[in-house]
């Protein structure tokens, strides 16, 4: 047999730093496959499979200009066998390969389907790190050992320590480990988004492509004028365009949601991290070098807010999948069931926080963080949905969507379905916070400031209902005493009348 190694790339790890690509061989083919099954395994927005295809069809272009050998298997190539597993077999078969390679998967799923093909090659097999995360797969569930709740905080103050980030003499930079106090500035009439970068491509092929091999999809598309990153030279541009026009006021309006602006100052870097064209650290470090060079124009707070994000939350997220799975993909921990109103498909509610979100997302494939947390998420949670439901929606819809971060952020951070482990208390809130936070209800049919009646805003009933149906759940929570203190001291009427209300919509979410 001859001397052939098949190393796989798979559509998320477009990482041209990692090892494998540091020395040529004529020995080594590597191999991408744009699979149907990983097309299909959820209904994703069209503007997610263009983006995937159209990254891993420059890379593969990149790496054959190095001078590597390359398999590029499209979707409607005639030999293509649909799946990862079946493509590989059938390969490393027909052109004699005598060793085949992967790098680790971040997907739970894949990492069972290359293990379990692995156990049916019959050549040697290596395993690569994809050299892309600060930790590794198991390094949060040892650091949190033995712990009931996994503090992010803590996880995130080790991260800041290890990789000397931010940190003076063994200190944090500034006095304080985090900002979030002086950043989250609620909606005001006076902020001024700067434009985002957008790029604009045609992709016009790819979609051609889909509609030919029937694959299903989401969202809208705008198919000569693809806004979004797709090579590493273009994300390394989004990144610096980030630095110089939106850092400096990253944090403080990081929560606010705002009809005027999409994007608002947030950086829309996560496809191209999530899928490798830029490593977290790189990003992490790039951020505080520019902010070295221009502290009389940046404050620390926007800085210390950003690098949170990437070494806390992203890295956080991604340990406590690989703790956790399987069983983290059916935690449900209060027992939701109701399914999915048929307006999270076309954003066509009244209620138009939601709308906003839902059709921007469907427009856009992005949403910000407090879009998905506070409008759908907290809507979600109070209405009782199916976490199923739930992450299949927003594993569909979001560019950056794969499940190591999707079902982390939806069901423990967002519906709270992990009973606690992620967050201290659930993400939940009446209209009060959403209209601090957005102009969404200075022109919602809804009434922001009516509990009950008609055109009362529905956050407002199903908050309360929320803490009344799972009281045995939540009242024990010492972060929640206030909540159950102010509903003890409603009068029964107001709270009837509240939980009539919230009733009333639950029976009919799809009209609301
Ligand atoms: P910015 O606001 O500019 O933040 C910078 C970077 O920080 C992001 O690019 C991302 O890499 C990282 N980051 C920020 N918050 C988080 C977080 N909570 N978890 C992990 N990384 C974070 N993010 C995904 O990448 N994929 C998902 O599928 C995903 N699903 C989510 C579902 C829900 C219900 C919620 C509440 C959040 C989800 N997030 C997800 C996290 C976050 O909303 C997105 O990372 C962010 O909106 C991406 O936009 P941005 O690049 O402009 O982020
Ligand atoms: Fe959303 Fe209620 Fe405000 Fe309408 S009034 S935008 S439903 S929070």
């Amino acid at each position: 047999m001859a001397n052939k190694t098949l190393r796989l790339i798979l559509g998320d790890q477009l990482n041209s730093q990692h090892s494998w690509f540091a020395v040529g061989s004529d020995n080594v083919t590597y191999l991408m496959i744009e699979a149907h099954a990983e097309s299909e395994y959820v209904s994703h927005h069209i503007q997610k499979i263009v983006a995937f295809f159209s990254s891993m069809r420059a890379f593969a272009n990149q790496l054959e200009e190095n001078g590597h050998k390359v398999i590029y298997v499209k979707l409607d190539d005639p030999d293509n066998k649909k799946s990862i597993s079946a493509n590989v077999k059938w390969l490393v078969e027909k052109k004699d390969f005598s060793r085949f390679e992967y790098q680790l998967p971040d997907e739970y799923r894949l990492d069972q389907e290359l293990s379990k093909l692995s156990s049916q090659l019959s050549i040697p097999i290596t395993v690569a790190d994809s050299e892309h995360f600060l930790t590794s797969r198991h390094e949060l569930a040892t650091f949190f050992k033995g712990k009931k709740t996994f503090l992010m905080e803590s996880f995130y103050r080790s991260m800041r320590k290890k990789y000397d980030l931010l940190m003076v003499n063994n200190e944090p930079e500034g006095g304080k480990w985090n900002f979030d106090h002086d950043n989250r500035h609620g909606w005001t009439e006076n902020f001024k988004a700067s434009e985002p970068l957008l790029f604009d491509k045609d992709v016009s092929d790819i979609v051609v492509m889909l509609k030919k091999e029937k694959i299903a999809s989401i969202g809208n598309i705008d198919e000569k004028h693809f806004p979004w990153p797709t090579n590493r030279d273009e994300s390394l541009q989004l990144l610096a365009y980030f630095l110089k026009n939106q850092l400096q006021e990253f944090g403080t309006y990081q929560d606010m949601m705002d009809t005027r602006s999409t994007y608002l100052n947030h950086s829309r870097l996560s496809f191209s991290i999530n899928v490798k064209m830029l490593s977290p650290l790189e990003v992490v470090s790039g951020t505080i070098d520019y902010w070295r060079e221009n502290q009389d124009a940046i404050s620390i707070s926007q800085v210390e807010g950003f690098i949170r994000q990437i070494v806390g939350w992203r890295e956080y997220m991604r340990g406590v999948y690989w703790a956790k799975m399987p069983e983290y993909a059916h935690l449900n921990y209060f027992e939701h069931s109701r399914k999915l109103p048929s307006w999270f498909w076309d954003g066509n509610t009244k209620m138009n926080c939601l709308s906003k979100t839902i059709k921007g997302s469907l427009d856009n494939a992005y949403a910000h963080h407090i879009q998905r947390l506070m409008v759908t998420g907290n809507f979600a949670l109070l209405a009782g949905i199916d976490p199923s439901e739930l992450d299949l929606w927003y594993l569909g819809i979001y560019i950056d969507a794969i499940e190591w971060v999707e079902i982390t952020n939806t069901r423990g951070m967002s519906q709270f379905a992990d009973g606690g482990l992620v967050g201290t208390k659930p993400y939940v809130s009446t209209s009060n916070y959403l209209d601090k936070m957005s102009n969404y209800c200075k022109t919602c049919h809804y009434s922001k400031t009516k509990r009950e009646g008609e055109k009362a805003c529905p956050f407002n009933s199903l908050y309360w209902n929320f803490y009344h149906v799972n009281r045995n759940k939540l009242e024990k929570n010492p972060r929640i005493g206030f909540v159950y203190n102010t509903l003890d001291k409603m009068k029964d009427s107001n709270k009837s009348a509240l939980i009539n209300q919230a009733e009333k919509y639950l029976e009919n979410l799809d009209s609301l």
